[in-house]
């Protein structure tokens, strides 16, 4: 009889169920036997637009170099960030994709006999990275879907070790006013290491939305974590970085791999970052989007979450697997969020105009036809 390696994996391993990405198109186009080119993917809060033309540059320029390891340190890309943000490149670190940021930190301060406090319905990689550890987590119940930040402030005990909380929150697009994070932030210990967030940040218009990187200074505690991924149009490149006070970060460089964001990734973040054109009409096609989702949705007499993401969640107000499945049958890619605690819901990531129309038509269609 052969070994059973489940087993032997550590206990928190064991209880966790792996992270599930938004159906890939090629994946789709082949079961259906489709043209790749009729599939609408709106399921993993991508950039539409395509990348940045810089970006494309930038790692045409820097291919040569592939048999060179890359910039272990990220200089430049650091550089970049540090004078963009005003913050010391010290205060920086890349990962490859912030979930790899989520993941350093974890691993470099949460041990078994730590707590980490994370809320309902927040981003599924914070409980994978909390069981890897073998930490506790401890799943606060969210408020109007988002965080509760009271319950939250309430669920710290002298075990905490870390807090994730994110702004926008994903998959649900809810956001947190600045009062409501200042409030929070005085309420934590300062041994509790905060985690904000922003993947989504550069979405974000309202005056009222808190920047965290305005209380980095004061906060020797918390961590401000962002991507490339989704307003920079990077997501394939795997590219993100945290800032925070530069102990934390030293302590982040000890657990990161020698080189985790590649070469192409530093190049490409780099020329995206130059290009304020593109962020714009990120934006813009972002707004637009929203308003054309919403009429829409509205049209159909279905409710959503009001969100300041790149998304938003649709209540369908019955089980959604079902609608997800025909909707898949029709081309069109959502992502089902159960797993989320959200079993009526589709989260829908806003695409080009043609994009969303399409989406709006097959979910027209598939909920006629029952
Ligand atoms: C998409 C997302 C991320 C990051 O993704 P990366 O591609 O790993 O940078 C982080 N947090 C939230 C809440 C997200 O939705």
């Amino acid at each position: 009889m052969s070994c059973d390696f489940l087993a032997l994996a550590q206990p928190g391993v064991q209880k966790l169920s792996p992270y599930v990405p938004g159906k890939p198109v090629e994946e789709l186009a082949r079961e259906l036997g489709l043209d790749p080119a009729d599939i609408v993917k709106l399921a993993s809060n991508e950039n539409p637009l395509g990348p940045s033309p810089l970006a494309i540059q930038a790692i045409q320029s820097a291919l040569p170099e592939l048999t060179r390891y890359p910039d272990g340190n990220g200089f430049t890309l650091k550089q970049a960030l540090a004078e963009r943000f005003d913050v010391s490149p010290a205060m920086i670190t890349l990962g490859n994709g912030s979930n790899d940021i989520l993941e350093l930190i974890t691993r470099a301060f949460v041990g078994p006999q730590h707590e980490v406090v994370f809320s309902e319905h927040a981003f599924a990689v914070y409980p994978i990275v909390t069981q890897a550890v073998g930490a506790r987590a401890v799943v606060v119940p969210a408020r109007n879907w988002g965080h509760d930040l009271e319950a939250m402030a309430e669920a710290i005990t002298p075990a905490t070790r870390l807090v994730f909380i994110a702004n926008p929150n994903n998959p649900t697009g809810t956001w947190i006013g600045r009062g409501e994070l200042e409030a929070f932030l005085e309420r934590v210990p300062e041994e509790v290491i905060v985690v904000l967030d922003e993947a989504y940040t550069e979405y974000v218009e309202d005056s009222d939305m808190p920047n965290g990187l305005d209380y980095l200074s004061g906060r020797p505690n918390l961590l401000v974590s962002r991507t490339f991924s989704k307003a920079y149009g990077l997501a394939a490149l795997r590219v993100g970085y945290a800032m925070s006070n530069p102990a934390i970060a030293d302590a982040m460089n000890r657990v990161r791999q020698p080189f985790n964001v590649n070469s192409l990734a530093l190049a490409a973040a780099v020329a995206t970052l130059g290009d304020v054109n593109y962020l714009a009409e990120s934006r813009l096609t972002n707004r637009q989007g929203m308003l054309q989702l919403e009429e829409g949705l509205q049209l159909m007499g279905l409710s959503w979450i009001l969100s300041r993401g790149n998304f938003v969640a649709v209540d369908l107000g019955r089980e959604a697997a079902p609608v997800f499945q025909a909707l898949l049958r029709e081309g069109v890619i959502v992502r089902p969020v159960a797993n989320y605690g959200m079993p009526n819901h589709l989260r829908v990531t806003i695409g080009l105009k043609r994009e969303n129309q399409r989406f709006l038509e097959a979910l027209t269609k598939v909920l006629a036809s029952d």
